[in-house]
């Protein structure tokens, strides 16, 4: 037998329906708040994700599925969904559009981790995406769609934890004060933070060696160190939350895995599914469009770990949506009625009935079983005398129940319950 590779995992045919419960509201709540769906391949040049997520992170440095294709080119599977959305926006001047431009997707996401309980090799992601706007506005819009698909699936627990990491301009003040700190306290930490002191001390904060959180704990903050700018931004995200009743903790531990993040940054946080408790992250990133080539554009938004929130919404015993199946079986009593049982199931298939029959040359008793393991609502027994006078029996699953119907009204009846 082959096995599946380590860190991934089959969607099966009788729990894919969680799925679609989630991706059926999360496309009502984007539609809602006018966000359009982008697919971008699921492998993009290596590079792209070099300048795009950051030499420095744990994702380019550990965790990218690399390979060199037929063609002599690197190429590299998604480990994160935003950075093919900022080459399309570039590549496809979707700058052209009117701003801001509002995307999301749905994708499947490869890092190369450690396999654990919410850590796999492939996941997927629901992520948000707006350019062009530096409102303040436009981090709350973000957030309102991650709170609001939460309140949607019933989920209350989950903690937003918000930061700001600065720009440019404050990050190097900040960059200096923490090299410093950390400089002291160098030998006690991890081989890739000794390497990051240099190039990129601010990713050091989000290593997740205790020996390394241990040193974190009294480093300098970034948020002390925002210039006005920053500050007022930061100010600002924190009243309209406010005003808009939704719950926030200033958190400024929270700097995020990835390179590209300027001024705000967020975490939702749930408790109930141990220590990969983080089921979405964001922030604000303004100099990703112009690190792949493209003209400064400033841009917020989240990626959100689906298996990740199945996790909480199971761990919370809420609901899931229910269990696709099609809600009338017409059982043939014998195999002479078969091809008018599957006529019969076409008809109401093209009235928009889902229905089903048997397939499998099962007796009466053998599809009754079946019909009742699969959870049909609705049987109806096919013999010769329900042919020949147009009429037959609804059984009611649920109750036992049975309802004369007239066959060609059978479509009506069943949608009519
Ligand atoms: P973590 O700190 O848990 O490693 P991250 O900062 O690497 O997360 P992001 O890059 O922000 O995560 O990805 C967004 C979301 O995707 C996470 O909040 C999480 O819900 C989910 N996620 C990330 N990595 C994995 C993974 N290996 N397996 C399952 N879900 C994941
Ligand atoms: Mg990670």
């Amino acid at each position: 037998m082959i096995n599946i590779p380590k860190g991934t995992k089959d969607v099966l045919p009788y729990e894919s329906y969680k799925w679609h419960y989630i991706e059926n509201i999360v496309r009502e709540i984007t539609q809602k708040y006018g966000f359009l769906e982008i697919r971008t391949p699921t492998f993009e040049h290596t590079e792209l994700f070099l300048r795009g997520v950051g030499e420095t992170t744990d994702i380019v440095n550990k965790e990218m599925y690399t390979f060199i294709d037929k063609g002599n080119r690197s190429i590299t599977l998604k480990p994160e969904g935003t950075a093919g959305v900022a080459r399309s926006f570039v590549e496809n001047g979707l700058s052209e559009n009117p701003q801001p431009m509002k995307m999301y997707y749905i994708t499947p996401v490869f890092r190369y981790e450690r396999p654990q309980a919410g850590r796999l090799r492939e996941h997927h992601q629901f992520g948000v995406e707006l350019y062009g706007s530096d409102s303040p506005y436009a981090d709350v819009e973000v957030i309102s769609v991650a709170k609001n698909l939460f309140n949607a699936l019933g989920i209350t627990e989950l903690e937003l934890n918000i930061n700001s990491i600065g720009c440019p301009v404050c990050r190097a003040e900040y960059n200096k004060a923490l090299k410093e700190y950390l400089k002291e306290h160098i030998d006690g930490m991890c081989a890739t933070c000794k390497e990051r002191l240099d190039k990129n001390p601010l990713r050091i904060l989000d290593c997740k060696e205790e020996r390394c959180k241990a040193v974190n704990v009294n480093a300098p903050r970034v948020i002390d160190y925002l210039c006005d700018d920053c500050k007022q931004h930061h100010e600002s995200v924190k009243s309209i939350l406010t005003s808009l009743g939704i719950q926030f903790k200033v958190n400024p531990n929270i700097v995020r895995g990835l390179d590209y993040y300027t001024k705000t940054v967020f975490e939702f946080v749930s408790t109930s599914i141990g220590a990969q408790g983080t089921v979405c992250g964001g922030g604000r990133y303004n100099n990703l469009v112009k690190e792949v080539g493209g003209k400064p554009t400033p841009a917020v938004g989240f990626g959100m770990g689906i298996e990740r929130l199945l996790m909480v919404l199971e761990a919370l015993n809420l609901g899931v949506g229910a269990p696709e199946i099609p809600s009338v079986y017409i059982a043939p009593l014998s195999s002479d009625q078969m091809l008018d049982a599957y006529k019969l199931v076409a008809e109401l298939r093209s009235k928009n009935v889902s229905a089903d029959t048997d397939i499998m040359g099962r007796s009466l008793k053998a599809q009754m079983k079946y019909a009742g393991k699969r959870g049909y609502a609705y049987v109806v027994v096919l013999g010769e005398n329900e042919i020949n006078e147009g009429k037959a029996k609804i059984k009611i699953m649920a109750t036992g129940e049975e309802v004369a119907v007239e066959l060609n009204k059978l479509a009506e009846e069943i949608s009519r319950r």
